[in-house]
């Protein structure tokens, strides 16, 4: 599976499409994730709060492919940003790993709720020891980015963030790409909730190229310079998700499912959302 890098504004290359884990059975993960590995996949987003890291280590560790040709990205969950340093390094026991190669802030509002910006300073730290190739952050608005930046001047080297046709994040985007943040799509299918894959626009685009829908929005993705990492627990699908290096959609049909913005997202507002 030819999957390109993308490199980050720390130098570090991350594979442009990886599997991600969410919502994955802790019994079905290591197997999800061995098949991943075999069929080519280098890159894993998996999170504490997904608790299934052990068994990502596990399928890791059973590969046998060398460390450096991985990428593995956990997330601090919301309940431990006042103790990053300790939470990162039960992430890394699970993950049986002594690095990760991206580690994310999942939320942003406990943090601008609180007092400081105390997580991010600690995720500043664990790039610092060299245990987190780069550090970065998860469904932060513009106005989160700002602070974060104006307060301790380092940009996050990413951004994840829901984004699909339906909710294209198009002003968060072009801040992101002034600040040189690559940005990370999660639910790039739309989380298989809506009827996307069946709208005209993105069946054009599919069968014009041979391709699956699926395949034409995650190109629609790709052609844009975001990474993506779509769910699946299906192993054919597995190889379809990522068969998407070998074709170019148009300007016309990328126009066609840019036409698509709804303004239709399924998280939960990152303004609001702050669990505990
Ligand atoms: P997704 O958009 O990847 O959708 C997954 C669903 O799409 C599957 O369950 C399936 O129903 C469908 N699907 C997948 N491949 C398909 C194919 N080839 N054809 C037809 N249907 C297909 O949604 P997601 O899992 O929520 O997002 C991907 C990853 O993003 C997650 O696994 C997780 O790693 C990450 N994520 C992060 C956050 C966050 O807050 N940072 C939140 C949600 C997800």
């Amino acid at each position: 599976l030819p999957i390109p890098n993308i490199t980050l504004n720390t130098g570090t290359e991350i594979p442009q499409l990886g599997l991600g884990v969410f919502l994955v059975e802790p019994g079905e993960t290591e197997r999800l994730v061995s098949e991943a590995l075999e069929a080519g996949y280098r890159h894993i987003d998996t999170a504490m709060i997904y608790r299934n890291e052990a068994e990502v280590g596990r399928a890791i560790a059973a590969s046998g492919i060398p460390r450096e040709e991985l990428f593995i990205t956990t997330k601090l969950w919301n309940t431990d940003q006042d103790r990053p340093a300790e939470a990162f390094q039960r992430s890394l026991d699970l993950l049986g790993l002594d690095r990760v190669d991206l580690y994310l802030i999942h939320w942003p509002l406990p943090m601008f709720a609180g007092s400081a910006l105390g997580a991010w300073r600690g995720l500043l730290d664990i790039a610092e020891s060299g245990r987190s190739s780069a550090v970065g952050v998860s469904n932060f608005e513009i106005e989160h980015l700002r602070q974060l930046i104006d307060e301790t001047g380092v940009v996050p080297a990413v951004d994840q963030v829901e984004l699909h046709p339906l909710h294209q994040r198009r002003e968060l985007s072009a801040f992101c790409a002034e600040q040189g943040i690559a940005v990370e799509a999660w639910g790039p299918l739309a989380q298989g909730k809506t009827n996307l894959l069946e709208l005209p626009a993105v069946v054009a685009a599919a069968e014009a190229h041979g391709k699956s829908p699926a395949q034409a929005v995650l190109r629609w993705h790709v052609q844009q310079g975001r990474i993506v990492f779509p769910k699946t627990s299906r192993r054919e699908r597995l190889l379809e998700n990522a068969s998407i290096f070998d074709f170019e959609l148009s300007g016309d049909e990328m126009a066609a499912i840019d036409a698509l913005e709804a303004g239709t997202n399924f998280g939960p507002d990152p303004r609001s959302y702050d669990v505990r």
